[in-house]
């Protein structure tokens, strides 16, 4: 009767652990899914922007390094210089300069500026 009971629950378990190994399949599935959408729209934006700076090439409408500045720039515009442009759930504009920081950052980049921190209380 003991042996009965433990194979019983033994067989249960054993039950539980591959609905959870099955769930867990299936939520690796969508994920690899969601990441080969994410991979075929980065490769249209990149197939967009190539064939758009080619044609500025082209064209003579800027040079390198007037590009590499102007990227600088809109790379700051979210308040950090990390070769990407973000959504900023709200930045904060420096009461000095009046330029873009992130939300949390304690001073301004552009002009050393602290910012007030948060009342606590
Ligand atoms: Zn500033």
């Amino acid at each position: 009767m003991h042996l009965s009971l433990h194979g019983s629950s033994s067989h249960t378990r054993i039950g539980e652990a591959a609905a959870t190994a099955a769930e867990a399949k299936t939520q690796v599935y969508q994920i690899a899914t969601t990441v080969r959408m994410f991979e075929d729209e980065l490769a249209r934006h990149a197939l967009v922007i190539q064939t758009l700076l080619r044609i500025c090439a082209k064209k003579g409408l800027f040079a390198d390094a007037e590009f590499l500045k102007l990227l600088e720039e809109v790379d700051l515009e979210d308040g950090v210089r990390d070769g990407k442009k973000k959504k900023s759930k709200s930045p904060k504009t420096c009461d000095k300069c009046g330029k873009n920081a992130r939300a949390t950052a304690l001073t301004c980049i552009y002009c050393g500026a602290e910012f007030p921190t948060k009342n606590p209380i």
